[in-house]
């Protein structure tokens, strides 16, 4: 097997789905959606024969696409990596990203100084 074109073609292939797998890892880990499962899924496409895998490979990134949680993607106010907005963890750092109200108890964002809700001032500090 010393055919050029084999070894593009294998090239290519890996190039595709390495840059898909680092893509799933780090948009699933964002959202704390099953990102062992989707970063490996690109590993079982490699074996797909002739052009299996790339069909494979737009099937899989479609599907992604239709099943992950909806919603933004903001920073880490404490290790800056992009965190889903519903999330009140960082999946990262396993720190909290949403402070909470001590007076009604609802989830207020990192950056507020008061509650949306009540008003009131009295926020978590971590
Ligand atoms: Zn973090
Ligand atoms: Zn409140």
């Amino acid at each position: 097997m010393t055919n050029p074109a084999f070894w593009f073609s294998w090239g290519i292939k890996l190039i595709v789905l390495g840059a898909m797998a680092v893509w799933l890892y780090r948009d699933a880990r964002s959202r704390d959606y099953h990102w062992l499962m989707w970063t490996v899924t690109p590993v079982f496409l490699f074996f797909f024969s002739g052009l299996g895998w790339l069909l494979g490979a737009i099937f899989v990134l479609l599907l992604y696409l239709g099943l992950r949680p909806r919603g933004s993607l903001n920073g880490c106010p404490h290790c800056k990596k992009r965190v889903h907005d519903e999330l009140a963890f960082c999946p990262f750092c396993r720190r909290s990203v949403k402070r909470e109200c001590l007076r009604c108890h609802r989830t207020v964002p990192w950056e507020a100084t008061v509650c949306p809700h009540c008003r009131s001032n009295a926020l978590t500090d971590s």
